[in-house]
């Protein structure tokens, strides 16, 4: 061997400089225009093939094609490679391919040398250098040409692993979500549950007697944490549904501040320690929207100050203009930090670190935004941590 080559006939400089090329650079392709800049000098040829053999249908693709040298153009020597490609995937080894001695043009006479892709007994793809009407490949250089292929094939071998390994890590990454949720949800039903299982068994107990007022008064938990479990079960339909676009608006003439006033009342029912202020400057023109699903919207923005900001009041304002309705609702809780504010319209999403007593699925404001959206309307937050949430909705006059 001679001095200054660690691979037979390969260069030490070449050895050195390929393995810098396709180790830095995460993906090989980006890494082919230098490496075809430092082999040339010591490996002549016009143009270069690589083909790769998709794994699941073992057709063969182009993935690079780079003329370097006289006449032609990349795309036109991919149809002549791939007869060659397919020999070098069937034999596994280097093929040569040269044309006939006639006088023909130098351009229809292609000299070819095909090499598989190949580490250990993975088959990559094949690598196809072409000579325009010669000269002939020398076998002295097939060694270095064997080197490259290897080179190459352990690049890609190397950006298909890491390929893979992001693709586990997204699909486990969606299980966890998944695996959180239902864990989430599991918890969110259990309560009620327990409260249901709890009051029932204890009034059939056969050895003690309740009087009428606790016996209605159990009663009336079961009735609620029935209610609860109701509630949370179409909150999950409707979230899956709304996503989908499967839920239909029933749009009709709606007087806000009448939806808005049930929504209050029937809130208070069941809250009446919740003080409500709501503001309406001039009589409201109806709006055409559904009045079932704002009153969703308008329950869940309640509901959720109710939980958050405990013993807050809230206002209520509503203002409109030429383009639509304008309106506010305001507390004066702990407020939101801001890197959670986009985040808490998302399905399933809830601030950390809120009391772990405060149940919710973070079904509620993902619900919200899809009814509003579904109206033509924008929803969106401000707050101040320590002073309080202003949740804004903007609706058109027609959706
Ligand atoms: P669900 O509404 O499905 O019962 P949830 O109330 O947790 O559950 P959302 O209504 O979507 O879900 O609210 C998402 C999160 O936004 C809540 O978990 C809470 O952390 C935060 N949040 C919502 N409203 C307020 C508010 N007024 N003040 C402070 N934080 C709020
Ligand atoms: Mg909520």
């Amino acid at each position: 061997m001679p001095t200054g080559e660690l691979s037979p006939g390969v260069p030490i400089e070449v050895v050195f400089t390929l393995g810098r090329l396709f180790g830095q650079i995460s993906s090989w392709r980006q890494a082919m225009d230098e490496v075809i800049q430092v082999v040339r000098p010591h490996f002549v040829f016009d143009n270069l093939v690589v083909y790769w053999l998709d794994p699941d249908t073992l057709n063969l693709e182009v993935c690079y094609a780079r003329a370097t040298g006289r006449g032609k153009s990349a795309e036109a020597d991919v149809a002549w490679g791939e007869a060659l490609s397919n020999q070098v995937i069937e034999q596994r080894r280097l093929v040569l391919q040269e044309p006939p001695e006639t006088g023909e043009d130098r351009l229809q006479r292609p000299y070819m040398l095909g090499l598989p892709l190949q580490v250990g007994e993975t088959l990559l793809g094949a690598m196809i250098f072409i000579r325009f009407g010669g000269p002939p490949f020398d076998p002295n250089t097939f060694p270095f040409a064997e080197f490259l292929s290897q080179q190459l094939a352990q690049a890609i071998l190397r950006e298909r692993l890491a390929h893979e390994v992001s693709r586990l890590e997204i699909q486990y990454s969606g299980l966890q979500a998944q695996e959180d949720f239902i864990s989430a949800l599991s918890h969110e039903f259990r309560t009620p549950l327990g409260f249901i299982k709890g009051y029932t068994t204890t009034l059939l107990r056969p050895d003690t007697h309740w009087d009428t007022t606790t016996q209605r008064e159990f009663l009336n938990i079961i009735d609620q944490e029935t209610d609860r479990m109701q509630e949370l079960i179409d909150n999950l339909l409707d979230s899956a549904r709304l996503q989908t676009g499967r839920i239909k608006m029933n749009f009709q003439p709606v007087r806000l501040d009448s939806v808005l006033n049930d929504v209050i009342a029937r809130t208070q029912l069941r809250h009446p320690e919740l003080e409500v202020r709501l503001q309406l400057d001039e009589p409201l023109s109806p709006l055409l929207a559904d009045p079932q699903r704002l009153a969703q919207v308008f329950e869940n923005l309640l509901s959720n100050a109710v939980k958050y900001a405990p013993g807050s009041p809230v206002s209520i304002s509503i203002t409109s203009d030429a383009e639509g309705v304008h309106l506010t609702f305001e507390d004066r809780g702990p407020g939101i930090p801001e890197k959670y504010r986009q985040k808490i319209f998302e399905r399933f999403f809830r601030v950390p670190d809120v009391q772990p007593s405060v149940h919710g699925t973070g079904l509620g404001l993902f619900i919200c935004k899809q009814i509003v959206q579904a109206h033509q309307g924008q929803i969106w937050v401000e707050s101040q941590p320590g002073q309080g949430t202003v949740f804004h909705i903007r609706l058109p006059w027609t959706p």
